[in-house]
């Protein structure tokens, strides 16, 4: 592949294209919409949006039940996207790619099927400081449920899992160890094999929140060696409301269903009781999101040749906004930010010193750029550092230097007129 063109990337996301008005001053230029909150959600590329709207069009019909050729040809391209994403993320086999709405559900999944089920009074379920709120609140109640314990993995001064203390919170009692790979607020890539290989020492079961990963790393299950993964697919140039749970297909072949309905079982009778289906499908209650899978396969199409790329243009592109955005805001004397050091990925947290984090996204949105604030649903790290929230500004490889640059001198006229 060539060297990677980040206008030409750029190009192939409508959205991008559109023209803000200026709000704010009269010296403003009118300009391309700044987006700086890729982590929350990345726009979507017209080949996503088009799959969508192909589908609907062309071959709208629900999936494996009918005999008629627009139902095989809807369940030819819904299970290529299942292909697709075993491929992307080295899965050993299909069955172990389960749609679902997003990360979010994979983990309440693993959680009410699997931790419900098996967990005792006492047990231990290990998390991080870190952790986003989708992969803490689901935890808390199976403890409430179960009568487990939750035990904390502490952080490093940088906003890692310290791996120095894995020796202390992962014992005997650990039965779930669940961490992201990357935090949605701190952009460390966090050890993920160091704390996978001391959950299996106690024979612990492991789950990796990929969310913030999938686009920026290339995922291989099966080297890491976890037992279940989970990502959403809006994350990652694809559409919202689907998602995955990678899990082992000995681990799920023993869980039971999360849901019943329609699609998961094999045979129902009121006499004989319900026969489920085989995986991925035992997992899979009612009509799926047809148009969204099919479009996330696409999405897979878009990005996983970037990422497969041994030039790693893409990547080295991200590491070069990361780092000119890490060293532009740096030099702003007011901004503090919120751990030691650059991160890994293009998450960067800050604060402003005497304002507001609300105040200064709101200034920002004013000039047409999009960054996030608050909490970022990591109330407890927010906790843990003393502060109430921060802004955050994550970048994609459609963003540029000039957005940078002008993020930069939108800050300082914030910094200027609030004086
Ligand atoms: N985990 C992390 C690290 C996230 O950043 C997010 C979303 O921001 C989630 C989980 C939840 O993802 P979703 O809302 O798509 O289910």
């Amino acid at each position: 592949m060539k060297t990677f063109e980040p206008y030409l990337f750029r190009k192939q996301f409508p959205l991008l294209q559109n023209i803000c008005s200026p709000r704010h001053d009269k010296d403003d230029q009118h300009h391309a919409i700044v987006y700086f909150d890729n982590a929350a959600t990345t726009q979507k590329p017209l080949t996503v949006i088009d799959s969508q709207q192909d589908f609907y069009c062309q071959y709208n019909a629900n999936v494996h039940r009918a005999s008629h050729q627009l139902s095989s040809k809807a369940t030819l391209a819904f299970e290529n996207a299942r292909t697709l994403v075993q491929g992307f993320i080295g899965a050993r086999s299909i069955k172990e790619v389960i749609w679902t709405k997003g990360a979010t559900e994979s983990i309440n999944i693993v959680v009410q099927s699997l931790a419900r089920n098996t967990l005792m009074p006492g047990d231990e379920i290990v998390l991080c400081t870190s952790e986003h709120h989708a992969n803490i609140v689901p935890w808390q109640i199976v403890a409430e449920q179960t009568g487990a314990v939750i035990k904390i993995l502490p952080l490093t001064k940088q906003g890692y899992i310290d791996s120095t203390k894995l020796d202390n919170v992962i014992t005997d009692k650990t039965k779930f160890v669940a961490c992201a790979h990357i935090s949605n607020v701190l952009g460390r890539i966090n050890p993920i094999e160091k704390v996978i290989a001391k959950a299996k020492a106690v024979g612990a079961i492991t789950l990796i929140d990929g969310a913030q990963a999938v686009a920026h790393l290339s995922i291989d299950v099966q080297a890491l060696d976890c037992d279940f993964y989970v990502f959403s697919a809006h994350k990652m140039y694809g559409p919202t409301g689907i998602g995955v749970l990678y899990g082992k297909e000995e681990l799920l072949d023993t869980m039971p269903p999360y849901q019943g309905g329609g699609e998961m079982i094999k045979t129902v009778s009121f006499t004989q009781g319900t026969r489920f289906n085989s995986l991925p499908f035992k997992f899979e209650a009612g009509t799926p999101n047809i148009a969204g899978v099919i479009a996330f396969g696409e999405s897979i199409n878009f990005l996983a040749p970037l990422l497969a790329d041994i030039s790693k243009s893409y990547q080295e592109y991200e590491q070069q906004l990361l780092d000119y955005c890490y060293h532009a805001l740096a030099k702003i004397a007011q901004v503090k930010f919120i751990v030691e050091g650059k991160p890994d990925i293009g998450v960067i947290a800050f604060t402003l010193t005497g304002h507001h984090n609300h105040d200064v996204a709101t200034s920002l949105d004013t000039y047409g750029i999009a960054v996030r604030s608050g909490h970022h649903c990591a109330m407890p790290l927010m906790a843990h550092l003393n502060i109430d929230g921060c802004l955050r500004v994550s970048l994609a490889a459609y963003n540029t230097k000039v957005e940078i640059d002008y993020l930069i001198e939108c800050l300082n006229k914030f910094l200027l007129n609030a004086c």
